[in-house]
């Protein structure tokens, strides 16, 4: 059964509502806008009552330091500000440049779906992201894996990186059952393994090859 794991427990322990100044120093990277800075307090914080400063929680309204986005973010803190925990959740940053629309928005919603911890609904759309990849650049073959080594024969991309993608079932069954039952029981720690595994193979196949076209533009 999914539940979501990081915020439920966490939340759970802000119980008492009295009223306290909120620790500074809190950095998130921002949900909104993706800057990373020291949030700005919104007036005061619930705590959870406990005395031993290790042990205190506090909980209550930030916003973005990022004069573009003020974003508001919810947010629960230990007594050195140190965020346990956000809503929403902080994700995963990325490099977007020269990822095509369909591809990005694909590895953006696995992120959103890790972000809370679904962790299948996130496998699911890693493989997706790399399906979409290979319709962009064309890579034809009879499976996923045979058209990610495909793709590999014309890029700079190694075999060791098909061999990950494969290693974290993002090659697997063409169908979101097939692909969440071979995902079952994938934890926080292998998506975001299969995410910086994506993350790197799009940055072969995107930007890194961008660099080889510019550098051949300035060769001539
Ligand atoms: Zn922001």
């Amino acid at each position: 059964m999914y539940t979501d794991h990081r915020t439920g427990p966490t939340l759970d322990k802000i119980r008492s509502t009295a009223g306290s100044a909120p620790p500074n120093s809190s950095t998130l990277r921002c949900p909104w806008c993706g800057h990373v800075g020291v949030l700005v307090s919104r007036g005061t914080d619930l705590t959870n009552g406990e005395m031993q400063s290790e042990h205190m929680r506090f909980a209550g309204v930030r916003h973005c330091p990022n004069p573009q986005c003020h974003g508001l973010i919810f947010v629960v803190v230990d007594h050195h500000g140190t965020v346990l925990d956000s809503f929403p959740p902080e994700r995963i940053d990325i490099d977007r440049s020269n990822i095509p629309a369909e591809v990005l928005d694909r590895l953006e919603e696995a992120i959103a779906c890790h972000a809370v911890g679904a962790h299948r609904a996130a496998g699911a759309l890693l493989r997706s992201t790399v399906e979409a990849m290979c319709d962009d650049r064309e890579a034809e073959g009879p499976d996923l894996r045979a058209r990610v080594e495909r793709l590999a024969g014309t890029t700079a991309l190694r075999d060791e990186y098909v061999g990950a993608l494969a290693a974290l079932h993002l090659l697997g069954p063409d169908s979101v059952h097939g692909i969440t039952k071979e995902l079952d029981g994938a934890d926080d720690a292998t998506i975001r393994d299969a995410i910086d595994v994506v993350k790197t193979v799009l940055n072969v196949v995107y930007q890194h090859e961008e660099v080889i076209r510019i550098l051949a533009r300035h060769q001539r």
